[in-house]
């Protein structure tokens, strides 16, 4: 069962309100989600991740998971899989470029 989170960006604004990690809720639909930065679309997007090719729903490759793999001591990890943990920390904004950019544990958090 796949959770969802938010993203929003301290400095700009930008508000991405859901994104999906793990499976996606759709019936049927095969594959895990991670939260990705696009960098065509300079928008975090939940991409379908098989960790070998990893794509946007625009179709650019262009694209970088958020997280780590090893998360520094007493990090407070907010999502997991596969061994990749988001952080209850600052990120890369793709709007503005500041490292602002906070994930929710759960949809809709900064709306
Ligand atoms: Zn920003
Ligand atoms: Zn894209």
């Amino acid at each position: 069962m796949g959770q969802q989170t938010a993203a929003r960006c301290d400095d700009c604004g930008y508000v991405e309100g859901r994104l999906f990690v793990g499976g996606s809720p759709t019936a049927g639909f095969r594959g895990e989600r991670w939260p990705c930065l696009c960098l065509t679309c300079r928008r975090v997007v939940s991409a379908l991740i098989n960790w070998e090719t990893l794509a946007c729903s625009c179709g650019s490759t262009e694209i970088e998971p958020y997280g780590s793999v090893s998360p520094p001591p007493g990090s407070r990890p907010l999502h997991r899989l596969r061994g990749r943990v988001l952080e209850d920390a600052e990120y890369p904004c793709p709007q503005c470029g500041a490292v602002a950019l906070r994930f929710a544990d759960g949809a809709n958090a900064f709306e």
